[in-house]
């Protein structure tokens, strides 16, 4: 037993040094990641659910490493949260992402995802600014994508920091809604043009009555306020017409596409013009 018991033990110790050596790795690779090319953006189209038409493309990082393979945002976002690389690698996404959209019809927009850790920091705003100088994009076809976790512990930085690009023309949407500390507090205190409702409404285990009420509810405070509505995760057909019955204005998930690179973004938005 007492054999047992440290090979058990030995085998822990080893898992969790090896999610620490994982973490440590990316932690060490992600600043140089930039550099080496590792890292890029893909493009998932946000539609408008009236006519079919791409509105928007959410910009979502991917990190193709050399022996890791693809690595996901969840895994490495957090990191670059906690060593502070978020500020270089969120105005690195800013920029490649505008230099794309600039590509792009005028009416299609592009929508970024901002972490508080980078909103926080100093010369935030100047960082999206200068991304949209440089790509010659005018500011309102920039949109920014910011969880209501932003709201917690705020020291005035967060305000100063939507006010400043807001006056500039750059809208802001209200992510993952319904999953965190929602407040309607947000929504009347915030120049809000998008609320996305996040996918665990949509599809899943939690859907049901509730789930379609709420959505009914999110919708029409959009109607009444003038903002639009974006159903997330959108995987079926009938979820499509859920939400669009429900009053949600545009969607987004697998049903339409999934994250593309760039090249095809752009191929996606020719085909539409053909028609
Ligand atoms: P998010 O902002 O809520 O982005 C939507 C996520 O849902 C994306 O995952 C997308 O690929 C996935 N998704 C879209 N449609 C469907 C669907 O129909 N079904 C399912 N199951 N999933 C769908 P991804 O790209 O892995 O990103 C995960 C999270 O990482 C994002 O959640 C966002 O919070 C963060 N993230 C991604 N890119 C960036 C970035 O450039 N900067 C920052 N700060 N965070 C990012
Ligand atoms: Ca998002
Ligand atoms: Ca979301
Ligand atoms: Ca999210």
């Amino acid at each position: 037993a007492k054999v047992n018991g440290r090979r058990q033990s030995c085998f822990y110790d080893q898992t969790m040094s090896r999610d620490l050596v994982r973490r440590r790795e990316i932690e060490a690779e992600l600043r140089s990641a930039i550099v080496k090319n590792e890292l890029s953006i893909f493009f998932q189209p946000i539609i408008d659910l009236d006519t079919g038409r791409i509105k928007t493309f959410e910009a979502l990082v991917r990190w193709f490493h050399p022996e890791k393979g693809e690595l996901k945002p969840d895994e490495f976002i957090p990191v670059a949260e906690e060593t502070g690389v978020i500020v270089t690698l969120g105005n690195w996404i800013t920029a490649q992402a505008a230099k794309a959209a600039a590509q792009w019809p005028e009416d299609v927009t592009i929508a970024v995802n901002l972490s508080p850790l980078q909103i926080k920091a100093p010369g935030a705003a100047l960082g999206i600014m200068n991304a949209l100088r440089e790509a010659g994009l005018d500011p309102s076809r920039l949109e920014l994508e910011v969880t209501e976790s932003l709201f917690l512990d705020d020291h005035g930085a967060t305000e100063h920091f939507i006010e400043e690009l807001s006056a500039i023309g750059v809208r802001f949407a209200l992510d993952d809604f319904g999953t965190g500390y929602s407040s309607l507090g947000y929504i009347q205190k915030y120049p809000f043009s998008k609320i996305k409702v996040d996918r665990s409404f949509v599809s899943g285990p939690n859907v049901g009555k509730k789930t379609d009420a709420i959505i009914h509810a999110v919708a029409e405070l959009g109607s009444k306020l003038e903002m639009d509505i974006v159903a997330e995760g959108l995987e079926t057909i009938d979820q499509v017409r859920t939400v669009r019955d429900a009053g949600c204005t545009l969607g987004q998930g697998y049903y339409f596409s999934r994250a593309v690179p760039d090249y095809l973004a752009a191929m996606l938005l020719s085909q539409e013009e053909d028609t």
